[in-house]
């Protein structure tokens, strides 16, 4: 369990909000003119990455508002919430390197690959 800041109600539990997916993500202008494989790439594909991550939440038995989220996928850790339309705050996560010692071919995370390209993690 943890604690949400909802940016409309202040702390609630977890148990108040549901998961809406990764934040802005933009509908297309051109919705009539995409392919229909454009089209599923816009509804379907996502970054899913490992580590920092911008999500939508819906505070489903509070306020029923949705906002946005910064949160480390891999630890849980809230870095902000913001109201939907404001730009997501800076921050200085301390990403994970792994603890599970995973590739860097199709590892989502990219913490991991910028230490291994740059040779800094072969201590
Ligand atoms: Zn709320």
């Amino acid at each position: 369990m943890f604690v949400i800041d909802c940016p409309h109600c202040g702390p609630r539990d977890q148990a108040e909000f549901a998961y809406a997916g990764e934040a802005h993500i933009a509908r297309p202008a051109n919705a009539d003119e995409l392919t229909d494989a454009e089209w599923a790439g816009y509804v379907f594909m996502r970054r899913n990455g490992k580590g920092l991550y911008a999500e939508r939440w819906w505070h489903a038995a509070g306020c029923r508002k949705f906002f946005n989220m910064l949160r480390n996928t891999a630890t849980d850790q809230i870095h902000a919430v913001y109201r939907i339309g404001e730009r997501p705050p800076e921050v200085k996560a301390d990403l994970p390197r792994t603890p599970s010692g995973e590739a860097s071919i199709g590892s989502g995370n990219d913490a991991v690959k910028l230490v291994r390209d740059t040779g800094a993690g072969d201590a």
